[in-house]
């Protein structure tokens, strides 16, 4: 058997070549990575949580006419996507005040935002991803004004929805950043959704006791990210808990048990 062609190799992922012309194969890493990949570390089992995560994510959005992506999932750590040319904009979506607004601007961590913020980054490990205007993005050309309209009204609904979808189970969606693609057909090509959405790129707080349920439990320093992570998917219904009785999640045991 050949082995299969990887395409790129990113910090969290690795596309294969796929099946047939236009797929790839999307496998999903246990390493992390924070400020532009200045702190490296692995979170045990994540690859495999962030594959059943964004599955879940990608298939209600589809649900509600948001194209993605993601066609199926193949094994444990690994879906099929379709191959699109990537937009090189990260597009963060802001519902409460925290990470670099906050500091940026000065304003507290936690404290909800007067409407939902729409920012862009330029995706650029060399340059840190630094933040754009829309006039950036269509004075270099990165996407034109008709896939800007797509794209924000997009990330829009993705927002309205998955605020909702994570409120049903007492998760508080802070922000998220997302990633698009173009695919074409002919000459006319079209915007649809990419990359992932686990917990590695949004901010998941728990609504009653305010704990960290995503990516700053290993950016900060705070412990218990396998546990974290573990957590959204078991209430969102992804994992097996036919395993005896579940735990009570308490990672403010596990802080103190690390803090020995
Ligand atoms: O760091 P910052 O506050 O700008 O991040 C906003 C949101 O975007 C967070 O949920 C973070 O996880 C996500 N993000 C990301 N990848 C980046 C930058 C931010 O997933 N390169």
């Amino acid at each position: 058997m050949s082995r299969r062609r990887q395409i790129y190799e990113g910090k969290a992922k690795i596309l294969y070549e796929g099946p047939e012309p236009g797929t790839l194969i999307q496998y999903f890493k246990d390493d992390a990575t924070a400020f532009n990949a200045q702190k490296k570390g692995t979170i045990n089992g994540k690859g495999v949580i962030n594959n059943r995560i964004s599955e879940y994510v990608f298939t209600r959005l589809s649900h509600i006419g948001i194209p993605t992506h993601f066609i199926r999932r193949l094994n444990m750590r690994e879906q099929l996507v379709r191959q699109v040319e990537i937009i090189p904009i990260e597009v963060v979506v802001r519902n409460v005040a925290a990470g670099s607004i906050s500091k940026r601007l000065g304003i507290p961590e936690g404290e909800p935002l007067p409407h939902t913020l729409i920012e862009y980054y330029y995706k650029d490990d060399a340059l840190g991803d630094p933040m754009i205007a829309e006039e950036h993005i269509a004075c270099f050309g990165w996407a034109s004004n008709e896939e800007m309209q797509d794209i924000s009204s997009m990330a829009i609904r993705v927002n309205d929805f998955m605020v909702g979808m994570f409120a049903a189970i007492n998760i508080r969606l802070v922000d998220f950043k997302l990633e698009f693609g173009r695919i074409w057909d002919g000459d006319y090509s079209r915007v649809i959704l990419a990359d992932e959405i686990s917990p590695d790129g949004c901010r998941l707080w728990d609504m009653v006791t305010g704990e960290k349920l995503d990516k700053d439990r290993f950016r900060r320093d705070l412990g218990g990210e396998e546990e974290a992570y573990q957590e959204v998917a078991r209430r969102l219904g992804l994992l097996d808990t036919d395993n005896g009785p579940s735990e009570v999640f308490d990672l403010s045991k596990h802080r103190k048990l690390r803090g020995k």
